[in-house]
């Protein structure tokens, strides 16, 4: 008691003269922290009157009561060590963060300041002070979570995955064995996105994350990387490591053939998944590249048709790496003038005139040469490119066209068809688009000709029919190209306001030599004309093929038996000299 006394005085002389601010700092550092004097042996000597506070040891308890007592059991060791260093030297202060009792049974984050006063004779031990930290504990224990976790899914994010990545491939350096990383994104997920609406592309995106999360061992890591793609870290795989993600992979891509309900709809969505393994064997893997190959190989499975998984192995690399700077020169190919319209003549097979042609777009790459349309369509079609570079190559054809029938007219005039890919199809703009294209080039809608495949038009046949039937009544010619490799229903087929129907060439190809396609193709010219539409057969290579169509009352044909598709220049010539051009028929 009388120790007490001193001590509350001595305290309270400090405090009040603050003959040494240092001091006084280092024992009241915060109006709410806990004072407390033990001796050097750690026993409680002194709690100082502050305030109700949350610690369980600023109550009174028995006398002889240890510090270490109200210490969490695994700090006990940190208390220990520093207790010593400060109870060996008078003077010496420090700082350690414990975590101890509070008064509901439940544990508090303090920030504990240990000076030792002992030489002080009123004192005569170690001022104990604790400040209480445990919000701020909380907060950065929020921040880690912000860190670290994706907060839609609750998943690991990018940056803790490479984190378990790296210690996965530590441990495989260390005890043999082998990584597996799954990188799965969900297909055409912009769809739903754009569909649907982001909140529902959000419903996705959980219920995949828990799907992928029930494939795998709770000890696999599911990660979220942001957008639609998740990557699943598997360790401890068996002896057999490629046949065990191969059977995850294949499990997942199971799973997801299972509808989700969005917006009280049942929508199947497919996944493409991408695998990349490593072991010790594996030289030099880093988490980032061992990412970045499974993102290849999912990439891989993505161009391989979706809904399926793909292995990793080297060679993806150069592919995907010319594919990536193949997409980036697309973006300037139109700035810098690199792309060629070329006209394939389409002719009337019985008086073998040119009575149309169609145009074909062409890449005149800076490094690679002329590079064909099935190289970079598909590239433009997924990047949305397609859509100037579809409204180029109209433009273009356009104008050629009212340039060749002013120079050469014929009656009827030259007609010029051109493709439209699905998204153009798609796009809103495509009937101001059209309409301007042939105002600015003078050409009357009549001698213009759309051509879209027959995929397009069937997958959605109520919009599709609304879309045509605009073009339609533009005055624009429609064709349905490519026919016989879709599943075109024929009940669908004369709802549609067509003009035209292209026979596939891959039909053309086998007629002479192969009874069935003879039989296909004598059918679609049958089925053409009781829909009352024109047949065009495509790809049409040698003089067999065009007897045969001619016999079979094909009017029109294209094919390199008659001409290759050509520059501008060479159709001017052509039509300046008809006959001459194609007599030789070797026009290449
Ligand atoms: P498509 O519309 O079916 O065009 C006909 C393709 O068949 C052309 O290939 C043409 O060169 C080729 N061909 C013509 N006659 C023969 C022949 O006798 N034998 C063989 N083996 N092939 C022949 P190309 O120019 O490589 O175009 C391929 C595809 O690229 C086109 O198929 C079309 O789907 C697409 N495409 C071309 N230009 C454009 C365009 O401007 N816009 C869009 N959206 N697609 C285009
Ligand atoms: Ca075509
Ligand atoms: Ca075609």
């Amino acid at each position: 008691m009388l120790r007490r006394l001193r001590a509350e005085t001595v305290l309270a002389g400090i405090a009040a003269t603050r003959r040494s601010e240092q001091r006084f700092k280092s024992l009241v550092r915060h109006a709410a922290d806990l004072i407390l004097i033990c001796d050097t042996s750690g026993t409680i000597i002194y709690r100082a009157p502050t305030a109700e506070t949350a610690w369980a040891f600023s109550r009174e308890h028995s006398p002889d009561e240890m510090l270490s007592r109200w210490i969490h059991p695994d700090d006990q060791a940190a208390l220990h060590e520093i207790w010593q260093q400060v109870a060996a030297g008078p003077g010496v202060s420090n700082t350690l963060e414990l975590r101890s009792r509070d008064s509901q049974d439940g544990w508090r984050n303090g920030e504990f300041t240990l000076t030792n006063l002992s030489q002080e004779l009123e004192v005569g031990g170690i001022v104990v002070n604790v400040h209480d930290v445990t919000e701020r504990k909380l907060f950065e224990q929020q921040l880690i979570t912000q860190a670290f976790y994706d907060s839609l899914t609750s998943l690991p994010n990018r940056a803790l995955l490479l984190d378990r990545i790296e210690q996965a491939l530590v441990r495989v350096r260390r005890r043999n064995g082998t990584v597996g990383l799954v990188f799965f994104d969900i297909d055409n997920f912009k769809r739903v996105n754009d569909g649907l609406g982001h909140q529902t592309g959000d419903v996705l995106l959980v219920a995949a994350a828990k799907r992928l999360a029930a494939c795998v061992r709770p000890s696999d890591t599911v990660a979220r990387l942001g957008g639609d793609e998740f990557v699943i870290l598997l360790e401890q795989l068996t002896s057999d490591p490629v046949a065990e993600v191969t059977q995850i992979a294949q499990r997942i891509i199971k799973e997801f053939r299972k509808p989700f309900l969005l917006d009280g709809k049942d929508y199947v969505v497919s996944g493409s998944l991408g695998i990349a393994l490593a072991d010790t064997a594996t030289k030099a893997t880093d988490g980032a590249s061992l990412l970045r190959n499974a993102d290849v190989a999912m990439y891989r499975a993505k161009s391989d048709g979706k809904s399926r998984y793909a292995i990793f192995d080297a060679n993806m690399h150069t592919d995907i790496v010319s594919r990536v700077e193949l997409e980036a020169d697309l973006r300037r190919a139109l700035e810098r003038q690199e792309l060629r319209v070329h006209y394939q003549p389409i002719l009337h097979l019985e008086s073998e005139t040119c009575i149309e042609v169609e145009a074909l777009v062409r890449w005149q790459h800076p490094t690679r040469g002329l590079i064909a349309p099935l190289e970079f369509i598909p590239i433009a079609e997924e990047t949305g490119l397609i859509i100037p570079l579809g409204l180029w190559v109209l433009e273009e054809a356009c104008r050629h066209a009212a340039a060749w029938q002013l120079l050469y007219p014929s009656m009827p005039p030259l007609q010029v068809s051109v493709n439209l890919s699905p998204r153009q199809f798609e796009h809103a703009d495509l009937l101001t688009d059209v309409q301007r294209a042939l105002e600015q080039a003078g050409l009357s809608p009549a001698s213009l000709r759309l051509e879209v495949t027959e995929g397009v038009i069937m997958r959605d046949t109520e919009s599709s029919i609304r879309t045509l039937q605009k073009l339609k009544n533009l005055g624009i010619r429609l064709a349905i190209d490519d026919f016989g490799t879709g599943y075109s229903s024929l009940s669908y087929l004369k709802m549609l306001p067509l003009d035209v129907l292209k026979i596939d060439r891959s039909f053309v190809r086998g007629i002479g030599q192969n009874a069935e396609d003879d039989a296909i193709v004598q059918a679609i010219i049958s089925l053409a004309k009781s829909l009352g539409l024109a047949v065009t057969a495509e790809g049409i290579e040698t003089t067999q093929q065009a007897e045969l169509l001619r016999q079979w009352s094909c009017e029109k044909g294209q094919g390199f038996l008659f001409a290759r598709p050509l520059e501008a220049m060479q159709i001017s010539a052509l039509l300046d000299a008809p006959q001459n051009a194609l007599l030789g028929r070797s026009i290449s």
